[in-house]
């Protein structure tokens, strides 16, 4: 019966982040001793004062629908934050809460893109910004980069990846998947590029902007250039554990956050109340209280160097940011490994999957096919027996 389907839904793609954290935990429940290394999940309670701050939104009984944009206090809260951390200036009428990151991205593909428009991925992206891409009936044009310009594109090639139909560039600093953050240096080197093209739109994801390790976090709407034009997209998942509360915001020209508004006022009526709540007291939150979740991340991140450091055939460089590693394994493919033949890196996940029971994700679905994400936003003794499972079933 699924020929019954819609085109629309045929043509998604899975999201691969979230298939494969599907596939270890149907594992799992058969009794198999998964680790999972693919989701980009931090594997910390969501901090005490703010379970507080929602508890008590339960007991002072938010329960009705909250404005359509979010609540004015939350989006108050928005602006300061992006003052403080961000030196941006936003007003109230400028933000938009949604239920995540994600739903923010989509709304803003969904009021700015038309069919035939082009959107520009540096590659490696995100699973989703392709897929969004995809649902708004606009074609994507990815711009390659490898390890061996830290995941990095230069002015040269956007210059030369933009075309008449560009109509919007995905910027994503700190980078899922490969950790990689750009300078400031770096992004006014490509906001030069884009000068010249006035109808271009940045969609600037920094969702992962606290999840750095002692690096300068700069935004694209903080170049006076480039602020009518960039939609800033953030979120409170990553940095405070909160991925299952849902809640992301954009502050954008106020043109487009209307439309984004009557976009979710069709589709979601809004994000939660109480989830809208708490996260007033995260954004308010000095951002000192998160730093032991940071510090965890960058003393994993060393640890997952080091042991993949040991095995022949990763190709590894130093995430800044973030919580993945993105190395190269294309030095597997063409060999077999017990008994299969490794052609590619999904190749290579599923065998990882198979035979060392470690769910990863491969870097096909990011558009960079010769690499592998593994997150390391779980225990360090996952991580050690991990690495040691590959190992072994590498060597
Ligand atoms: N953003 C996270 C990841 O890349 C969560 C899953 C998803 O939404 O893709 O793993």
């Amino acid at each position: 019966m699924s020929q019954h389907l819609s085109d629309r839904i045929q043509s998604l793609p899975t999201s691969a982040t979230l298939a494969m954290a599907a596939k270890a935990r149907e594992l799992k429940e058969q009794g198999k001793d998964i680790i999972g290394l693919s989701l980009g999940e931090p594997d910390f309670n969501t901090p005490e004062f703010i379970k507080d701050a929602a508890i008590k939104a339960v007991e002072d009984n938010y329960n009705s629908y909250s404005p359509v944009d979010g609540y004015g206090d939350l989006k108050e809260a928005v602006c300061l934050k992006f003052k403080r951390d961000n030196n941006l200036e936003y007003k109230p009428s400028q933000i938009v809460v949604s239920a995540g990151a994600k739903q923010s991205i989509a709304n803003i593909a969904q009021v700015l893109l038309n069919p035939g428009d082009e959107v520009l991925l540096p590659a490696p992206y995100w699973v989703s910004y392709s897929a969004i891409t995809i649902l708004s009936e606009a074609t994507y044009v990815e711009i390659p980069s490898s390890i061996e310009t830290d995941f990095k594109i230069t002015p040269e090639q956007l210059e030369a990846a933009i075309t008449p139909k560009t109509k919007m560039i995905f910027f994503n600093s700190p980078n899922n998947p490969s950790g990689t953050i750009y300078t400031e240096k770096e992004y006014r080197a490509l906001a030069a590029v884009l000068e010249n093209y006035p109808d271009i739109f940045i969609l600037s994801d920094e969702i992962y902007e606290h999840i750095n390790y002692g690096e300068e976090v700069f935004s694209f709407a903080a170049i006076p250039s480039m602020y009518d034009r960039t939609i800033t997209v953030n979120g409170v998942a990553k940095a405070f554990a909160m991925t299952g509360w849902r809640i992301g915001y954009i502050g954008a020209p106020e043109w487009i956050a209307k439309a984004c508004t009557k976009m979710q006022g069709q589709i979601t009526s809004g994000a939660n109340c109480i989830a809208q709540r708490a996260t007033i007291t995260a954004l308010e939150a000095p951002v000192s209280k998160i730093q032991y979740m940071v510090d965890e991340f960058q003393t994993r991140r060393d640890l997952v160097l080091s042991l993949l450091g040991e095995i022949e055939g990763f190709k590894l460089n130093v995430p800044k940011g973030a919580f993945y590693v993105f190395p190269d394994v294309s030095a597997f493919f063409g060999r077999t490994i017990k008994g299969s033949k490794i052609e590619n890196a999904s190749d290579f996940a599923l065998l990882l999957l198979a035979e060392a029971n470690v769910a990863t994700v491969t870097g096909e679905a990011f558009g960079s096919p010769d690499c592998l994400r593994i997150s390391y936003a779980a225990s360090e003794e996952n991580i050690r027996k991990a690495i040691s499972r590959i190992k072994e079933v590498l060597s």
